[in-house]
């Protein structure tokens, strides 16, 4: 049925905050996209504003959508179908999401972690094409990942598999959100970096405090200091390397595991680019077995934050085929 050159599928990108939603072709491209504000309230609201949604979208596509795909911010059993694990948000583990989805547009739906969405859009579309062995990592306000193995999602027994933010980089650091202590995640997560460095603001007011302004309405994130890494801020370049540092760390032992053959980093922390893609690298080099570390390219994700959206859809289009 997919053979359909005008066929579309719908992407559904559930985020703590927003809802990020488009009509994707075939080939990965977004034909049509919006973008929503998430109900927060209760779980009937948010499972409710994801099918009005999606039926906007199955009008939109005036009868040439194919499938749906939704990705989501939490463990989603693949056995089950069913989120077990989603922080931050109403909790949707007693209702089959996709079962529903399908039932009110009449559309094969799909359901997947949002990490997983993105590293397969990226491998389908994005800097890992053609590649058949890629780990991709997205620093935001978590740290997600997705493996591609053998050019499919590696899922793991009950689909929990790549959760690379919490693989322990300081066994007596700080507690994570998920109960472990010293996760890669509050190192180098966006809000992670954000605390890092106003404790070195605080410790050494001596530092080029002047040249990151702190924003006066609204918080600090670490774009801004990504931002201000990448026009010469001393103290945000160190912050900068200092997280590379640990990224590298974890991303080694990666590296030296699976002997894959592309990293692919994305998130909101990348627009420090080659300042904290460099010493990320720098440490894969130096820990890593030579021969692996050889094998393995490194490199900016290329779909930026539409990686999810297009994932989700992408998966939808195999899911029918
Ligand atoms: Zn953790």
């Amino acid at each position: 049925m997919t053979t359909d050159p005008d066929h579309v599928f719908i992407g559904i990108d559930l985020g703590g905050t927003t809802i990020k939603t488009a009509l994707v072709n075939a080939a990965g491209e977004i034909v049509h996209e919006l973008r929503v504000d998430t109900e927060q309230q209760d779980s009937d609201k948010l499972l409710a504003q994801l099918v009005s949604l999606a039926q906007g979208l199955n009008k939109q596509a005036e009868g040439h959508a194919a499938a749906i795909g939704i990705g989501v911010p939490g463990l989603v059993n693949i056995k089950t179908n069913r989120i077990e694990v989603m922080p931050n948000l109403p909790n949707l583990a007693d209702v089959d999401v996709p079962a529903i989805l399908a039932r009110e547009t009449g559309l094969p739906t799909v359901i997947d972690n949002d990490a997983n969405a993105a590293a397969y859009a990226e491998h389908q579309a994005g800097a890992a094409r053609g590649k058949r062995d890629v780990f991709f990592v997205t620093l935001g306000t978590g740290i997600g990942s997705g493996l591609i193995m053998n050019g499919q999602i590696y899922r793991g027994a009950n689909g929990f598999a790549g959760e690379f933010g919490h693989m322990t980089i300081d066994p007596e650091g700080i507690e994570c959100g998920c109960g472990n202590i010293g996760c890669l995640e509050t190192i180098a997560s966006g809000p992670s970096i954000v605390r890092r460095t106003r404790e070195r603001l605080y410790r050494d007011r001596t530092s080029s405090l002047s040249l990151l302004a702190l924003p006066r309405d609204r918080e600090l994130t670490a774009e801004d200091i990504a931002r201000a890494a990448q026009s010469g801020d001393e103290m945000s370049q160190l912050m900068m390397e200092r997280t590379g540092m640990f990224l590298g760390i974890a991303l080694a032992a990666v590296v030296n595991l699976l002997n894959i053959e592309m990293i692919v980093m994305g998130g909101g922390v990348m627009e420090a680019g080659d300042l904290i893609l460099k010493p990320t690298t720098n440490e894969v080099r130096r820990r890593a077995f030579p021969p692996s570390f050889r094998d393995c390219q490194i490199v900016k994700a290329e779909l930026g934050p539409s990686a999810g959206v297009i994932g989700a859809a992408l998966l939808g289009r195999d899911y029918a085929r």
